[in-house]
């Protein structure tokens, strides 16, 4: 048995040698064809359809709002996704979002190893994306290896010009889906072909699509390889018992190549043909076993049932297995997949209790917040009868599209006057307007009565009450001498 294997990308990786960088080409990864190259396709299509065609959804919120179902709104400060309107005071929002996702990656990792880097990650979708444009253009595997090592000629630069080109059409049409879902899209499409675009629009189509190019024409499993930490700490996911894409030794070994006709008595299944190798797209062999670099994406699965059909083997010489399977396999012992157990189960916990009460706190949310600012200078003044009186910005944020009228007071400096800069309030309690889907800025004094005497810092606390019934306290405090 060999001790060096030569891979889709030519890296010669020797049994027990993982050195951290191996200087190498493109990989150029034959095609395969099966279930897990199915499912990866349709995926593709399914994710660059939505990511391109998710800016032209409408949905009606309303006058005067977007009608964009997913957007970003920059000047207006704010996040649509479908039904859901988030403000920048609620960004925290994001963060539980954020922690969701980690927690269904992690799900993920411990039920079946890298799907995620297999089958959903845009470096992966756009790879294979380009991967198959240069099939179009090129011709599969020996044709790139033949394409690459012809002379330079007519023929070869149009051939490399026209794969290029295509590339970068899909990196350009990328960048301009990117920016569409920062604006209205119709609107922001035709200004970006008449040229009306703002210069910084057709900055980011250059810097989104210019990445997309490099990295899905150039860079490729470099990227996954060399460059995203996520392949770096996948193993801290993984248990006994997570199936990971994997050759089964105990069944394949002694390996050898196989003659028409011959029995496979005394010897393993795998023939050494090295389909495995030739298609997989981070060009390595899993026969060594797991790998940093295997992003789980099945395709040397499909390349190796296909061999065993051709030599009327059963499938899953390669296949999704647990280290604790393969070796109860080996002893002959049932091997049934524990999908659900303790580390699954205390994910899919740990998301329902985050799930749950990001969704309790959604739909419970306040549609309106308060924000006071003290100021500071000065931080108090005391008035010509004796009193104290000190200045706030108190800024109403109204996230309903409707005005409402809020009445002001204040607690903990009793007898405290409540005095509207720009109104022509002074009383205990103020009234103030909020226009629909807006944040409304006061400039407010509060003044102590005549004689009182404060210690440096008491505290007061805002009530606002809106016409709704809602009641908000926000602390702050009253600054004396
Ligand atoms: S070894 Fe198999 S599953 Fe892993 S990256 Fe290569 S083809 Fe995909
Ligand atoms: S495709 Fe299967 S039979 Fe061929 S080398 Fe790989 S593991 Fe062996």
């Amino acid at each position: 048995m060999s001790n060096e294997n030569e891979s889709a990308s030519g890296i010669q990786v020797a049994r027990g040698d993982v050195p951290y960088y191996v200087e190498h080409g493109l990989t150029h990864p034959r095609a395969v064809f099966g279930l897990f190259r199915k499912i990866k396709t349709a995926l593709m299509v399914i994710l660059l359809a939505f990511f391109h065609l998710a800016p032209f959804i409408r949905w009606d919120r309303g006058p005067g709002a977007p009608d964009q179902a997913i957007l970003i709104d920059m000047t207006g400060r704010r996040a649509y996704a479908f039904f859901i309107e988030i403000w920048p005071q609620e960004v925290y929002y994001l963060t539980g979002m954020l922690l969701l996702a980690g927690l269904v990656l992690f799900t993920m990792s411990a039920m079946a190893g890298r799907l995620w880097c297999g089958f959903l990650c845009w470096q992966t979708v756009y790879t294979d994306l380009f991967v198959m444009i240069q099939r179009l253009v090129v011709g599969d595997r020996s044709k790139m290896l033949e394409f690459g090592r012809k002379k330079w000629s007519v023929e070869k630069f149009a051939r490399l010009a026209l794969l290029n080109a295509l590339w970068l059409i899909v990196g350009l049409s990328t960048g301009i889906a990117f920016v569409l879902y920062f604006g209205d899209a119709f609107q922001t499409l035709s200004e970006i072909f008449t040229l009306q675009a703002a210069s910084s629009t057709y900055v980011f189509i250059g810097i989104v699509g210019g990445f997309c190019f490099l990295l899905g024409a150039y860079a490729r499993e470099h990227v996954c390889v060399y460059v995203c930490p996520y392949s770096r700490f996948q193993t801290a996911m993984l248990d006994e018992h997570s199936l990971v894409v994997t050759y089964e030794a105990w069944r394949g070994e002694p390996r050898g190549p196989h003659h028409k006709g011959e029995p496979f008595e005394g010897r393993g299944h795998c023939i050494d043909c090295k389909a495995c190798v030739l298609s997989c797209p981070t060009g390595i062999d899993i026969r060594f076993g797991n790998q940093l670099a295997c992003i789980g994406c099945g395709l040397c699965i499909d390349a190796c049932n296909d061999m065993m059909d051709r030599v009327g083997l059963p499938h899953g010489l390669i296949s999704y297995e647990s280290d604790f399977n393969i070796r109860a396999k080996e002893q002959g012992l049932a091997a049934p997949k524990r999908i659900i157990r303790p580390r699954t189960v205390t994910y899919l916990t740990l998301i329902a209790v985050v799930g749950l009460g990001l969704l309790f706190t959604f739909v419970t949310r306040a549609r309106t917040a308060v924000d006071v600012l003290h100021e500071r200078a000065p931080l108090y003044v005391q008035t010509k009868d004796g009193g104290i009186r000190n200045g706030y910005t108190l800024k109403v944020l109204n996230m309903e599209r409707k005005t409402h009228v809020y009445r002001l007071s204040t607690e903990g400096v009793p007898g405290a006057t409540l005095t509207v800069i720009s109104g022509e309030t002074n009383a205990a309690t103020v009234p103030l307007d909020a226009d629909p889907d807006s944040v409304a800025t006061f400039r407010l004094y509060v003044t102590s009565p005549p004689g009182d005497t404060f210690k440096a810092h008491t505290d007061l606390t805002f009530v606002l009450t809106s016409d709704d019934g809602t009641v908000i306290h926000k602390e702050s405090l009253f600054a004396g001498p």
